[in-house]
């Protein structure tokens, strides 16, 4: 019964959306798609607003408002004309700019098909250090508003991701879960390409997941020539190419040189692909600022090419879109190749392997996660107390929007550009704090003419342990608030001046353990770090309520006594051999003579099981050359080519010292003045803490340098294959010097193995030992030899290579090399001690937690404890029932008219935790305590389309590849609305997205 109605709905999706106006095509001739196009940046060579103005044209003959200004007046005066526009970032900035008639021409324009939304996210973002959370906001940011603008006959249906450099698996999948139809790109490995020319596999259908069956299908296509038009047909302003000069009188006629040269062109392009359809991308990097050059030659070739229709050619050109090439592909109704890995890493030639940019500029791409952390926790609040879309929170999500793009997050742009970047994120977190604010007072009782009322203030430079509040405050309150949906502890950190001792309370009143904990050295001499903490203040926040806040209450003792029983004992060892830290649950031993971690061990009542593990900072140098061939391709923001064949200790020793307390024991480790870590290991925790810090890097003797973390477990046997993640989500395999569809000849042993990271790398050698470390941001990583986990922290190189930025990646701050302080975490499948929790459930916990932390505010107060515990609201929650394990609450923010949008994702893999990968059921109606959902309605992944109108293609595949078990996802795909039960259920790593509305339930705010 269950199958039967699974094939009814394959059935009744036949067919979807496509541009109302598609050209029809001839039957028995080559049928060339044009495809008018501007591949614009949000930032790269010149921010985003100077682009959007055409500012600081000297940088790049840039303006985009002139793009779109030139290319609707071509639009209006030929209806056969077509145009498609990708970034709505741009595309809005010159929206709100236009009359009513202008707006108006432009709905015309849109809804006749020859202006035609592609992509539609706020930007085109990377795919290697992007995070699936950071994706899915800003596609539906664009998306949403596309549809709120043009209504949903405009929703883009094919994704385009020209430019990113090399494409991630977990990117197609997103795609398919948000509707779209298919994908288009430009940049894939030289050899891959050349052997899916050769095979006519360049257009293929992408099984995107390994747990979500078809609905994670995308049909994908590798444009054939990046994104350009074919040679000798750019007839942009910026281009020199020849015009079509057409009159005989004139000198100078080439009609008949050029319509044969696009004749070849079209002719050559057809051996690489599959149907009789080919499509040609006519336009480049922020082309059509004078679109009548473009339009003028192309009205030119059309006719002058199909002419030679009536001399027997079978070629026919037209103007047409990505998405009418897509129906002619699938109306050809031919069975497609499939594809079930990704395209990592993108090497462009022998020596230039792209897999640098994984970890360039590593404090940008930690300030991007942090702030995806803070963003989520704002739409929670500004949702859950009814705040509405206010306006700030509109410009966080904007400014994180723009982050996206392939050459923010990416580390790609030019200097100048990326200090926008941060300032955008720095503005963007600064007003949504204010909101933040406003929600907590919103919690608190009208204590106006009673007590002075102060508002909390965020810390934004904990990241350097600093934090003026708790630094010159004699008592303080902090708000712990948990954007997770489930309680949690945490460790809280307070970064406060040395030689005083502290009472923290919690909201029943009873005192809280405190540890105060010395900052490392190399911390401290931080430039630029203006702060007089030299101690951190930990203290355990347990069971912090879900989608919820605890706060404490902090004040200064001025009992020299209490500051000494609080403050850790601080040791340098002595003597020779392994020494061994025990704490409560995990045990560490060090090698007294190199200060290097040997060994880790879980703490058991039967005894330590100690597991060998060696780790430490290596380097690499960074080839330097000129780029005048590929031998001398130089290590740059793009490509890591290191210069030689393997990376070279930094110190054979580090000086340590040891932290211990009540809380938490540290090892402080110092290789150079330039490279330290903290290893660190609470009482409470199954994972062992790395917090490095590296830079400034030196540079002096005229060498780039990138800095790797290695670990190293002797007994763990890899066999050349490793595990990384896809943006956050799914588990990919990686095998050494090997990929899955395609012969490779690896001349970078060790850049062609680079991945990305963008939250872990795991080893296992079969499935009772595993190990894995995480991440705090994106960054690249290998396994090299067995046992090997590799993470590149930091780079500083003084070459650039030649791929477009034109500056070194060579990051400085208050004149010296920029420092950059992270965290890496590591497991080991031996940590699993529980029976409720095994390897899988460890490390997407962990996961988890690190995606997630809570944010922190404080607010200094003149209240006595007592007074703070019997007036304040110390303890909230906005959370009914906290979700199982296994389900995380991925989206919960405001939404049009006073609705809400929630996304819940099942966060394990099939296989990949005993009990955790069970399918599990939700009630919608047990989540909210101040709201009561009348009714909920399920939409695609970006919010932009109802769930029940979703009716997406589907592909013949090779039968061999056909995936028998159908994702129980799309069977129970009959409920797509609720407004009785609101019982939902979430299959292994499926993601549901629901337009919730609702009303107040309360009257406490
Ligand atoms: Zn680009």
């Amino acid at each position: 019964m269950w199958a039967a109605v699974c094939l009814a709905l394959l059935i009744l999706s036949a067919s979807a959306l496509a541009n109302p106006s598609c050209p029809t095509p001839k039957s028995g001739m080559l049928n060339v798609h044009l495809v008018c196009h501007t591949h614009d940046d949000v930032g790269w060579l010149k921010t985003v607003d100077q682009y959007y103005y055409g500012s600081k044209n000297s940088i790049q003959l840039a303006g985009v408002q002139y793009v779109l200004d030139s290319v609707v007046r071509e639009l209006k005066e030929d209806p056969n004309k077509k145009f498609i526009y990708v970034e709505s970032a741009f595309f809005f900035r010159w929206w709100d700019n236009q009359s009513q008639d202008m707006q108006n021409t432009v709905k015309d324009l849109v809804a006749r098909g020859q202006l035609e939304f592609i992509n539609g996210g706020w930007c085109m973002n990377d795919e290697a250090a992007a995070h699936y959370n950071g994706i899915i906001d800003q596609m539906t940011l664009g998306l949403v508003k596309l549809n709120n603008t043009f209504g949903p006959e405009a929703r883009p249906t094919v994704a385009w991701q020209i430019d990113p450099f090399g494409h991630s698996r977990e990117q197609a999948s997103l795609f398919a879960q948000m509707g779209f139809e298919g994908l288009f790109f430009g940049r894939l490995d030289h050899d891959d390409k050349n052997t899916r020319w050769a095979n006519k596999t360049l257009e293929m259908v992408w099984q995107a997941s390994q747990n979500l069956g078809e609905s994670a299908w995308l049909f994908t296509g590798v444009l054939p020539n990046g994104y350009g038009p074919p040679g000798g047909f750019c007839f942009d302003i910026l281009c020199h190419d020849e015009p079509i000069m057409d009159d005989r009188r004139l000198h100078g006629y080439n009609v008949d040189k050029k319509v044969n040269d696009f004749l070849k062109a079209a002719q050559n392009q057809a051996q690489g692909y599959a149907t009789d359809h080919i499509i040609m991308t006519m336009g480049e990097d922020f082309n059509y600022q004078s679109a009548d050059m473009w339009y003028k030659n192309l009205d030119k070739l059309i006719r002058y090419v199909n002419e030679r229709q009536t001399n027997g050619s079978k070629i026919n050109v037209f103007y047409s879109t990505p998405s009418c090439y897509l129906k002619a592909l699938h109306d050809a109704n031919i069975t497609w190749p499939t594809k079930t890995d990704d395209f990592f890493p993108y090497a462009s030639g022998n020596h230039s392997y792209w897999t640098g940019y994984f970890t360039s500029r590593p404090a940008l791409k930690g300030y991007v996660r942090k702030t995806n952390n803070f963003l989520q926790a704002v739409k929670q609040v500004s949702a859950m107390l009814g705040l509405g879309q206010d306006p700030r929170l509109e410009r966080l999500k904007e400014a994180m929007g723009v982050l996206q793009h392939h050459d923010a997050v990416s580390g790609t742009a030019k200097q100048h550009v990326t200090n926008d970047y941060a300032e955008r994120l720095a503005q963007g977190v600064a007003e949504s704090f204010e909101l933040v604010a406003e929600a907590y007072s919103k919690l608190q009782p009208d204590i106006s003419g009673v007590e002075e009322t102060v508002e909390p203030v965020f810390c934004p430079l904990l990241n350097v342990s600093s934090c003026p509040v708790s630094e010159t405050s004699s008592a303080f309150v902090v708000t712990v608030y948990n954007p997770l949906a489930r309680p949690r502890q945490y460790y809280v950190r307070i970064p406060v001046p040395e030689g005083v001792g502290y009472k923290v309370t919690d909201y029943k009143g009873d005192a809280v353990e405190v540890q105060l904990v010395p900052l490392p050295e190399s911390l401290l001499n931080i430039p630029g770090r203006n702060s007089t903490a030299k101690h951190d203040l930990v203290f355990l926040a347990k069971d912090i309520p879900p989608l919820g806040f605890l706060q404490f209450h902090v004040k200064k003792s001025a009992n020299i006594r209490i500051y000494k029983e609080q403050m850790s004992s601080v040791h340098v060892p002595t003597g020779s051999g392994e020494m061994e830290l025990v704490g409560k649950n995990l045990a560490l031993g060090v090698d007294k003579d190199t200060g290097l971690l040997k060994s880790i061990g879980v703490v058991t009542p039967n005894g330590i099981t100690m597991v060998k593990v060696n780790q430490t900072f290596l380097r690499y140098a960074g080839m330097s050359g000129n780029n005048h061939n590929e031998d001398h391709r130089a290590s740059g923001a793009y490509i890591f080519r290191p210069n030689g064949t393997s990376a070279q200790e930094i110190s054979a020793k580090a000086n340590i010292t040891i932290i211990e307390g009540p809380l938490l024991f540290e090892i402080h480790q110092v290789w150079t003045p330039w490279v330290s870590q903290v290893l660190r290991v609470y009482m409470d925790q199954l994972v062992l803490e790395m917090e490095w810090l590296v830079g400034p890097i030196p540079i002096e003797d005229g060498i780039g340098k990138e800095i790797v973390n290695r670990v190293v477990w002797p007994d763990i046997v890899t066999n050349n294959t490793f595990y990384t993640d896809s943006n956050g989500r799914e588990i990919v395999q990686r095998v050494k010097d090997f990929r899955p569809t395609w012969q490779l000849q690896n001349l970078e042993p060790i850049a062609g193995n680079y991945y990305p990271v963008n939250s872990r790398l795991i080893l296992s050698a079969g499935p009772d030992v595993s190990a894995a470390i995480l991440t705090d941001r994106s960054q690249g990583g290998t396994s090299l030899d067995h046992g090997h986990m590799e993470l590149m922290v930091h780079r500083r190189l003084l070459h650039d290579d030649a791929f477009g930025v034109g500056e070194a990646l060579n990051e400085t701050a208050f004149g010296k090399g920029l420092v950059v302080r992270g965290k890496h975490y590591l497991l080991h499948s031996y940590f699993a001690t529980s029976k409720d929790c095994d390897f899988g459930c460890l490390h997407r916990s962990v996961g988890e937690h690190i995606m997630l932390e809570p944010v922190l505010s404080f607010t200094p107060t003149t209240a006595t404890t007592h007074t703070w515990k019997n007036t304040y609201t110390n303890k909230w929650t906005g959370l009914k029932t906290s979700l199982p394990a296994n389900v995380h609450l991925l989206t919960l923010e405001p939404w049009t008219d006073g609705s809400l949008l929630l996304r819940l994702e099942h966060m394990y893999e099939a296989q990949e935790s005993a009990t955790l990968s069970n399918p599990v059921t939700v009630n919608l109606q047990d989540l909210l305590v101040d709201w009561k959902i009348l009714s909920a309605v399920e939409t695609t992944l970006s919010g932009n389309l109802l769930k029940k109108d979703e009716n997406r293609y589907t592909w013949n595949v090779d039968s061999a590849h056909h995936d028998n078990h159908i994702s129980s996802s799309q069977c129970d795909s009959e409920v797509y609305e609720y407004d009785d039960e609101f019982s939902v259920t979430l299959n292994p790593m499926e993601i549901k997205t629901f337009i919730l509305t609702t009303e107040k339930s309360t009257t406490l705010f």
